[in-house]
């Protein structure tokens, strides 16, 4: 880990840096996925499962029986803890839709929007390190309350050629049907152009390493449309001299475990607090079965002392975190000060963790510095927003002469007359 001790603020733009993969290396590679999987569709991603993921998968969709299978190989406890989650995330989200309103802007001259679904959504399922079925429940509830028809799920599958048993639970739970065994820019390939038996999307979600992000971004150029760019994960936790070092330092470890592409900063104003997260890191990483992914992210990572809480959630604004932290007492009086962040965490007790899982949030969020011009993922990711308006004679008499005048300065005689012609 690199630690900086009250760094200067022009030094703060190198530290706001992440660690990513030559781009140069990664869009070849993206280019030549997409160009074999355009034209060899489902052979393609077979011979790329076998050489990414070391499966062998003779077909690519999921069977029924697989998932009745996966249904029995998972724990009473585990489904129930998923059924809580489901919920949870169920509430929050439904609470995001908003009843129509109506505007009259001008006497007569009415204007509201309605939602409509995205009709066909992919969602990406991150698989290769870890099974992330919590990532289903975060896309396919959200995208069951818009009321997308078609939910298309990829993941990548395991050295077996099968997917996780919670995953294919989680999306039967959901009521996702069409479950795919492909992963990286190969899924989002599939989805884009469609194969065989994979169907082209009109929006692909979901988050995933720095190959998956590649791709969605890639993909767009084919007129699909994408969540965001959520990349690997990153946490940014400030703490005070009334933060718990523990619950600091396994809060950092959280992310740290994703991958060893992932980032995690620290940012505190006391030094003792500073001293005692290092160290508890040092003892927690021990036990911790992805501690290989970890100490290799911690690598990457920035512990930093400041002097100021103002000054740490102005760092904070320009590194943009995906995830952040406010271990302070004070949080509420902080909350106004923060520009750029996917999700905010307030408190000792509000672990990142019951984001990522259960407490109702979207876990898929934006990563890379990206929260300085993206949101999370919501419920309006699956909608598409219409306008309408309907004009009365009086609306059109009221609002006509600004029309006609507007038209005419731009030299567009036609609009202008759609107007005079009515009001003969
Ligand atoms: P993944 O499913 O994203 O990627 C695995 C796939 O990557 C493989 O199937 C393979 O096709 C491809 N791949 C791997 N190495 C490759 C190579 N050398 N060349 C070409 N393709 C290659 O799973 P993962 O790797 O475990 O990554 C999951 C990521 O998702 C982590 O970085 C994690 O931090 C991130 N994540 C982000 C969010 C968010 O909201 N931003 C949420 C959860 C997880």
């Amino acid at each position: 880990m690199k630690i900086y001790r009250y760094p200067i603020k022009d030094s703060w733009k190198d530290l706001v840096k992440r660690p990513v993969l030559e781009q140069k290396e990664i869009s070849g590679l993206i280019t030549d996925i997409f160009a074999e999987v355009e034209k060899n569709g489902d052979k393609a991603l077979r011979e790329f499962n076998e050489k990414f993921d070391k499966a062998d998968t003779q077909s690519i969709s999921v069977t029924e029986e697989e998932i009745e299978n996966a249904e029995k190989q998972i724990s009473n406890e585990l489904k129930q803890a998923i059924q809580q989650a489901k919920e949870n995330i169920s509430k929050f989200h439904a609470s995001q839709k908003q009843e129509i309103q109506k505007v009259e802007t001008v006497k007569g001259v009415v204007c509201w929007r309605e939602n409509r679904a995205v009709e066909k959504v992919g969602i990406y399922i991150p698989g290769g390190t870890a099974p992330l079925f919590s990532t289903v429940l975060m896309l396919a509830v959200p995208a069951n309350l818009a009321g997308c028809k078609e939910i298309v799920l990829c993941t990548p599958p395991d050295k077996n050629g099968n997917i996780n048993p919670a995953i294919l639970y989680a999306a039967k739970l959901c009521g996702v049907s069409k479950i795919f065994k492909t992963g990286g820019a190969q899924a989002v390939a599939a989805m884009t152009f469609g194969t065989e038996t994979i169907p082209a999307v009109n929006k692909i979600f979901g988050p995933g390493n720095q190959f998956v992000v590649a791709a969605k971004e890639y993909a767009q150029r084919y007129g699909v449309a994408i969540d965001m760019p959520a990349g690997p994960s990153e946490v940014l936790v400030i703490a005070d001299e009334q933060a718990v070092p523990d619950f600091c330092a396994a809060d950092l470890l959280s992310q740290a475990e994703h991958g060893s592409d992932s980032q995690v900063v620290f940012i505190s104003t006391d030094l003792k607090v500073f001293e005692e997260t290092v160290k508890a890191i040092g003892q927690q990483i021990r036990d911790l079965p992805r501690n290989e992914f970890a100490a290799q992210a911690l690598e990457n990572s920035s512990f930093i002392l400041i002097n100021t809480l103002k000054e740490a959630l102005e760092f904070s604004n320009l590194y943009a975190p995906e995830h952040l932290i406010l271990a302070i007492a004070d949080f509420e009086k902080y909350i106004p000060l923060i520009e750029n962040a996917g999700s905010v965490f307030l408190g000792n007790y509000s672990c990142e963790s019951a984001g990522d899982y259960a407490s109702g949030t979207n876990h898929t969020l934006p990563t890379n510095g990206y929260a300085k011009n993206y949101s999370g993922v919501s419920l309006d990711s699956f909608v598409k927003k219409i306008t309408f308006q309907q004009l009365s004679k009086e609306g059109l008499q009221n609002l006509g002469k600004t029309i006609e005048l507007m038209a005419e300065a731009e030299g567009l005689f036609a609009h202008k007359n759609a107007v005079s012609i009515r009001l003969k």
